[in-house]
């Protein structure tokens, strides 16, 4: 199976829309997305990402701002911008749309894969930020290879088969990592809506479950048509200026 593997559009339409262009241009198919949440939060189109991925063949998880516009997750425990935005889509969700977000579920085993938002151990909240985090997640599950999102960097994680020692890389665009059967791996595609390891491009990456593939990509987008889109909502300008820098 083929899978287009996304994770925090955050939504930004122009993000998403130049992702399905781009796995199109380059001739990559796929059978399903895995989407690993926060399809919201942050950006003005909430709505229209949403009814694009629902047109898609996908699962999708949640995300600690799905949670939060759902009334899951205390808002307090945002940053002052972010929780701005929650109550924002709040007030413009659809009510089909909101029920789509609550719908959404926590975790998902799925044969070798578990797919997760944040982390095995936490699956809304935790940041798998270094080699110990990822270390202490790998104790707590026992597929050989998770997919997570949340901290907006791609980046994989392994745990050798062999030596049992975890140790990290970070991918670069369009060459495949090969995922071998005896390490386990806990893997994140990066973000497209709000990249955040100092490249703008929105981020992907196409995982072929059969062969072990794990291909990560990168593509521009019109950062200045979703700013402006956020700015005449009158977003917080820190919100709408990191989109440039993709930090
Ligand atoms: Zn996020």
């Amino acid at each position: 199976m083929r899978c287009l593997v996304i994770s925090d559009i955050h939504s930004n339409l122009a993000a998403l829309q130049a992702v399905l262009d781009d796995v199109q241009n380059r001739s990559q198919s796929y059978d399903i997305v895995w989407c690993l949440g926060d399809v919201v939060g942050y950006g003005a189109e909430p709505n229209e990402c949403i009814d694009l991925l629902r047109t898609l063949p996908h699962i999708c998880l949640a995300g600690n701002h799905d949670w939060a516009v759902v009334g899951k997750l205390d808002l307090r425990t945002f940053h002052d911008t972010a929780a701005y935005v929650v109550e924002w889509t709040q007030e413009h969700i659809t009510p089909q749309n909101m029920n789509y977000l609550k719908a959404r579920p926590e975790r998902l085993p799925h044969g070798d894969y578990l797919l997760v938002h944040a982390s095995p151990r936490e699956p809304i909240w935790e940041y798998i930020t270094d080699v110990n985090v990822a270390e202490e997640n790998f104790d707590v599950s026992s597929e050989s290879f998770c997919l997570v999102g949340h901290t907006h960097v791609p980046v994989v994680f392994v745990k050798d088969g062999r030596t049992g020692n975890v140790h990290v890389s970070l991918p670069s665009a369009t060459v495949p990592v090969t995922l071998k059967r005896d390490s386990r791996y806990i893997i994140n595609p990066g973000s497209v809506g709000q990249p955040r390891d100092g490249d703008p491009r929105a981020a992907y990456a196409i995982l072929d479950t059969g062969s072990g593939a794990w291909t990560p990509f990168r593509v521009e987008y019109p950062v200045k048509t979703t700013q402006k889109i956020m700015k005449s909502c009158h977003f917080p300008p820190r919100l709408v200026d990191r989109l440039e820098y993709g930090r």
